[in-house]
């Protein structure tokens, strides 16, 4: 059992001024206590009981270098030595601008942002202007950030209210996901199942009149790392186009962590709009929504107002160019390097569950996977995920804590080009010792 009074103790501390002891809902869910970090380096994270982790939460996404990456850490210092932030321009958001859209292939022009919530409110901004309708299109068991006009709930075991809240499936009405969140926020949007190309298309067409946008997660990160089906996005993306409704991609996880040009780009598709986040700054805040002229031109011409204080700011800017740098080095090296520490970590962990003859598997896409215990052959859609056994991940996500690897209790697992083969070994030993106590 390893100690953590001392993340105890600051839980506590933390409680007498910060509501709730955490900065984010999700994080008060982590048993026994959530953990208090003391600081982390590369793959391992290290808490206040002195206590080390290989780290698979990697701060819910963002970190694909890792921790405290040596060359991101110097270029964001100089960029805090020359000004933190400036409310004028400068030349950092060109050199990031050019670069998104050098490697985005639906970017002919971006827009910088703080938060992948953000960057969501100012698509979906954009897509009403630009139809002129109002009805956003959803699906269940997405997420795309905590804004009162999209966020229904989060699907996850992790989050204190209840995965109820998600709705049944058949439901076309979205459940406020917080207390104080007006039910007229949602009344715009239509919540539908993914990875159904008919249900799609027929609600597309019923309602084209008054849908001014479809958002999707390319891949359905947030609830089972569902991958699209065949032709899924492809239908989206011919539908979309010939109805006058905008396509937007929220690529705010598989943005820089499926590939430099993101999900869209390694399938080959064209939607108008994607939302990125996350990894674009290696953990420093900052998102951007990318597309079409012809709707970002709705910026600047001033019909669409884009705002923030601190959108833009030269840290920020640096940390996305130092990751994307990075990134980018040897042709994509670390892709290949996290793909391949990935694959191998998935088939370790596909051949533990069957030694232990435990029923669960693993829906995986580069260097992120979802692990789950579950009596389903598969899981391709919110419905088949849902009927995994989110509890006893819970306490195997306990039991891995213990020995020595941080994963998320809800099953998500992303991995950073800082992990290697040692990591992969250690944390395979420990999911054997963990799946042997389940
Ligand atoms: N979109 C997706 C797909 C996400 O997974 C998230 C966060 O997890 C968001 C949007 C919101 O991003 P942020 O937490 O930076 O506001």
């Amino acid at each position: 059992m390893k100690q953590v009074q001392n993340s105890k103790m600051k839980y506590t501390e933390s409680q007498a001024y910060l509501a709730g002891g955490v900065a984010s809902s999700l994080r008060s869910a982590m048993k026994p206590t959530p953990l208090f970090a003391a600081g982390g380096s590369g793959p391992r994270i290290r808490d206040v009981d002195g206590n080390e982790f290989i780290d698979y939460l990697l701060g819910y996404g963002p970190l694909i270098l890792g921790h405290a990456h040596e060359t991101t850490a110097s270029r964001v210092y100089e960029a805090m030595q020359r000004g933190i932030t400036f409310g004028l321009q400068h030349e950092g958001e060109i050199a990031l601008a050019r670069r998104l859209t050098e490697i985005l292939p639906c970017a002919d022009k971006v827009a910088l942002s703080g938060s992948g919530t953000e960057a969501v409110m100012l698509a979906l901004r954009l897509a009403r202007a630009h139809t002129g309708k109002r009805k956003v299109v959803r699906f269940h068991g997405h997420y795309h950030g905590w804004s009162d006009t999209i966020f229904t709930s989060f699907p996850s075991s992790d989050m204190r209210r209840s995965d109820a809240a998600a709705g049944a499936v058949e439901d076309k009405v979205s459940v406020p996901g917080t207390g104080g969140q007006s039910e007229r926020a949602l009344e715009e949007v239509i919540l539908l199942p993914w990875n159904d190309a008919a249900v799609l298309e027929a609600a597309l067409r019923e309602h084209k009149d008054d849908i001014a946008a479809v958002i999707s997660e390319p891949v359905m990160c947030n609830s089972g790392c569902v991958l699209p089906k065949p032709g899924y996005l492809e239908r989206m993306q011919e539908l979309t186009q010939e109805l006058g409704i905008v396509m937007i991609l929220d690529e705010v996880i598989t943005g820089f962590r499926l590939g430099l040009s993101g999900a869209h780009g390694r399938f080959g598709l064209k939607p108008d709009l994607i939302t990125i986040g996350k990894a674009l700054g290696g953990g420093i805040a900052i998102s951007a929504v990318a597309g079409r002229q012809e709707i970002m031109a709705l910026i600047e011409n001033g019909t669409v107002s884009h705002l923030g204080t601190l959108n833009g700011n030269g840290v920020a800017t640096a940390a996305a160019l130092a990751t994307i740098a990075e990134l980018s080095q040897e042709e994509g090296a670390a892709f290949a390097r996290m793909e391949t520490n990935a694959s191998k970590l998935v088939e370790g962990i596909r051949s533990l569950l069957a030694k232990h003859a435990i029923a669960g598997l693993i829906n995986h896409i580069g260097p992120v996977f979802h692990m789950m215990f579950t009596q389903e052959p598969k899981v391709d859609d919110f419905a088949s995920f849902m009927k995994r056994d989110a509890a006893k991940y819970t306490e195997f996500s306990g039991y891995m804590l213990e020995e020595g690897v941080l994963v998320r209790s809800n099953g998500l697992w992303y991995i950073s080009a800082a992990h290697g083969a040692q990591e992969i070994e250690e944390t395979l030993a420990a999911v054997d010792q963990a799946l042997a106590r389940l």
